[in-house]
């Protein structure tokens, strides 16, 4: 399914953050994003409930992404996340995540909160569920094709002309 000009446009804000040398990693992309709004953002490994890949919450003065501890795919769930967060979707308030953590172990609110099919925690619709999903997607995959650094590519272009 190709993204919906929302979804590319966001990926395409990000990687115009991206920095300018080396290697442009996730984290990298979560840090610039953090900088440009002038807010930090938390990467925190967490031990979430059973099937819930990543959070993100929202306090006073900062936001945290939490990543399942030992998730193969930690980078595309920190994609995703950060879709919700610069798609100007909600997070969890820190109000909500301090009750969440005493009523965690009901695994009623548990399913409740977790969207099934991208094992995502919060309150989010379908819609920005697949919105963040797209976003991820496309992020990555435009990173994969990013040089990893440019400057290598130029003497590599020099070095394909002398050959
Ligand atoms: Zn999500």
């Amino acid at each position: 399914m190709p993204a919906s000009r929302r979804v590319t446009r966001a990926v395409n804000e990000v990687l115009d953050l991206a920095p300018r040398r080396g290697e442009v990693s996730i984290a990298r992309l979560v840090d610039a994003v953090a900088a440009s709004r002038g807010r930090p953002i938390e990467l925190k490994m967490a031990d979430l409930p059973p099937g819930v890949c990543g959070q993100w919450r929202q306090y006073a003065d900062y936001d945290a992404f939490l990543i399942q501890r030992g998730l193969p795919a930690g980078d595309r769930t920190l994609a995703h996340e950060l879709g919700h967060l610069v798609m100007g979707h909600e997070g969890i308030s820190v109000v909500e995540a301090a009750r969440n953590t005493v009523e965690l172990a009901s695994s009623e609110l548990i399913g409740y909160m977790l969207n099934q099919r991208t094992g995502c925690l919060g309150p989010s619709g379908e819609d920005a569920e697949q919105e963040a999903e797209d976003f991820g997607a496309l992020l990555i995959y435009r990173l994969g094709r990013l040089p990893s650094d440019r400057s290598s590519i130029v003497q590599v272009r020099l070095g394909e002309a002398f050959g």
